[in-house]
């Protein structure tokens, strides 16, 4: 150690810590769940390299891949273990002294740009503090690493703005993978107590596909008979692996022993035993019956990092052309980058047959689908594919459709809520048109998860012709009488004899609300649309018609009201006759300021008006929309 080489941290890094010290403090026990959650992607890691090389795994006792964690009060150390990876002298330096996501090199920048706690604990669920968390615990650490590429190497810090690495004297002790003791310190000795430990292990990471053990000692009663049984006896180095059966069944024994005449002479003795503390088994795999809703939600907070439950989530099983299982979540808000296609990629993890491949696939799910989270375990993919042949696999286009299918369900179901017996017999793939009974308003839920992935909708519609028929269902506009409705909505409250949807766009609804080109329709008692996102310039030219009802722009010359006399529109060509001149000099004065000058009867009240005849785009929508068509 004397002679271990010294290094400093990146200024980024320090930043982070400083970070993660102030504004965690509170929520110390996060560590455990980032440094286990580093190890279950180690173990990912290896599992996936050992795909095309089985020989990676090792043998024996290393290739069972899991995670074990042990106390050592006296000393004050516990100890996080994994048979994963490992990493190789570079990679210690590299990972572990450097930041290398632009991404959260931003998170950085903005966490120190956030002044409120609460801002800043979220965006840190957002993230993922990661392995500099163990400093809100350990005042020094020491990190044992071994990669099949290299040597053991020691990493040590103390937080003091270095680290110090040195080639492990004592040789390649741990096979493969890592070892981090953390030296607790003096305010944080809750964590080397067993049943905190294991609390937090059940809280954080019970959804760990890996299995993790915590080495724990409870105390038995044990005849002396037994006394010298090796088993007993406080283990030395390596504990013995026992299962909690074991020493049921020498409790039993013991039971037999003192019906015995002589004396019932027993002494307590501690037994040390690896306990299995998480179920690995990987949720979706369940049944969705021997699920419960919490879980669903504990299983998405452990998956994302987020601290507030989905707005929805759907568990299903497709199978025909394609088979897998997949647990998709709506998350509470929007990633903020969604627009963002450079920064941002898909959030859902593939899996083929529970071996995790990539988190980082691009066609997964089409671009307006992107901040759908959740898994996708597939049965049909050959595992060795790389991840670079996924791209352009068939089955992935499956997989892609039947995705995009359900999310639509989902949303569907948001916004009209199912009976149970319907959810019941939920059968995806036979889209029966039944005779759906249309709320008069959008519900809550709907209304709140609109706002925040309307765009995506309106986006999918423009883009995805075979899903437009089922989004168009569910886009919604502001309009005169509702703060958001749906084209049936709308419907449904059309005044007798209307024959057309009316809408006018604009930059906004307060700009649009007070336009006179709607006084007329609002007058007569139309319900009038207001467009004014603006992605909905993009939505009109795709709507001619909603049902038999064609969509009406107010903004446009020549509209004719169905409750409009025949006598009205003699009278209006007649005062545009008279008063020609008049427009015809108008349109002269105005020729650089004005495309034309007409005579309207979409005014009620408002002497003239000034008519855009679109939108006015946005430089920002019309970049999303190039890169969505990409
Ligand atoms: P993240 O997990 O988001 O990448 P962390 O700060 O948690 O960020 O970890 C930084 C990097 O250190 C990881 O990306 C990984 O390369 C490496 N690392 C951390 N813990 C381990 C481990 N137990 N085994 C192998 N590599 C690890
Ligand atoms: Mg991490």
């Amino acid at each position: 150690k004397e002679n271990g080489e010294q290094f400093t941290f990146q200024t980024e890094v320090n930043k982070l810590m400083n970070i993660i010290i102030n504004s965690l403090y509170s929520k110390k026990e996060i560590f455990l769940r980032e440094l286990i959650s580093n190890a279950s992607d180690a173990l990912d890691k290896i599992r996936f390299l050992a795909l095309t090389n089985s020989s990676l795994l090792g043998e024996g006792d290393l290739a069972q891949l899991d995670i074990r964690i042990s106390i050592d009060k006296e000393n004050r150390v516990l100890t996080i273990r994994d048979k994963g990876v490992g990493m190789t002298k570079e990679e210690l330096i590299k990972n572990l002294g450097t930041i290398a996501q632009s991404g959260t090199k931003e998170f950085i920048q903005k966490l120190s740009d956030a002044n409120d706690a609460k801002s800043s604990s979220n965006l840190i669920g957002q993230f993922g503090v990661g392995f500099y968390s163990l400093f809100l615990v350990a005042d020094s650490v020491v990190v044992r690493s071994k990669s099949n590429d290299d040597d053991q190497y020691i990493w040590t810090s103390d937080s003091q703005s270095s680290f110090t690495i040195t080639k492990d004297p004592n040789g390649n002790t741990i096979g493969r993978g890592t070892q981090i003791d953390l030296h607790i310190k003096e305010d944080s000795l809750e964590y080397l107590d067993q049943t905190k430990v294991r609390d937090l292990i059940k809280t954080y990471s019970q959804f760990i596909n890996f299995p993790i053990y915590l080495l724990t000692s409870r105390e038995i009663e044990v005849p002396k008979e037994v006394e010298e049984t090796a088993e007993t006896e406080k283990p030395t180095e390596e504990p013995t692996e026992k299962t909690t059966e074991d020493v049921d069944i020498k409790e039993e024994g013991e039971e037999e022993e003192s019906t015995k005449p002589e004396e019932p002479t027993t002494e307590k003795k501690t037994v040390t035993e690896w306990e299995e503390i998480n179920d690995s088994q990987p949720i979706w795999m369940k049944q969705p019956k021997d699920l419960e809703v919490q879980e669903y939600y504990e299983f998405f907070k452990t998956l994302t990092g987020a601290t507030e439950e989905p707005l929805c989530y759907a568990h299903f099983a497709a199978q025909g052309d394609v088979e897998f299982k997949s647990l998709l979540y709506i998350p509470p808000e929007p990633p903020a980058n969604m627009f963002d296609l450079d920064a941002m990629t898909s959030h859902l993890k593939l899996y083929v047959r529970r071996v995790f491949i990539t988190d980082n696939l691009k066609d997964l799910v089409p671009n307006w689908l992107r901040f759908l989270q959740g898994i996708i375990d597939c049965e049909d993919l050959p595992l060795n594919v790389s991840r670079e042949m996924l791209q352009k696999n068939k089955i992935l286009e499956l997989i892609k459709k039947k995705i995009i299918r359900k999310f639509i369900s989902m949303v569907e179901d948001i916004a009209t809520p199912k009976s149970n017996d319907e959810i019941a017999d939920e059968q995806e793939e036979q889209e029966e048109e039944q005779e759906e009974k249309v709320p008069d308003h959008p519900t809550i839920e709907y209304m709140n998860f609109f706002k925040k992935f309307g765009t995506n909708l309106k986006i999918g519609l423009i883009e995805d012709s075979s899903s437009k028929k089922r989004l168009t269902k569910l886009v919604m506009f502001p309009s005169n009488k509702a703060e958001y409705t749906t084209f049936d909505q709308y419907i449904k409250r059309m005044k007798e004899g209307q024959d057309q949807i009316y809408f006018i766009a604009g930059k906004s609804k307060d700009s649009v609300e007070t336009s006179p080109l709607i006084e007329q329709a609002i007058k007569r008692g139309y319900e009038v649309l207001y467009m004014v996102d603006p992605i909905d310039e993009y939505v009109v030219p795709q709507l001619t018609k909603y049902e038999k009802y064609p969509l009406t722009n107010l903004a446009r010359e020549g509209v004719k009201f169905p409750d409009e006399k025949e006598e009205d529109v003699e009278s209006t060509k007649q005062v545009t006759q008279e008063f020609k001149p008049l427009t015809d000099y108008l349109g002269k004065v105005l020729a650089d300021k004005v495309e034309k000058v007409v005579i309207s009867k979409v005014l009620a009240d408002s002497p003239s008006v000034l008519v855009a005849n679109s939108w006015g785009i946005t430089a920002n929508m019309e970049r999303i929309m190039k890169a969505q068509s990409q």
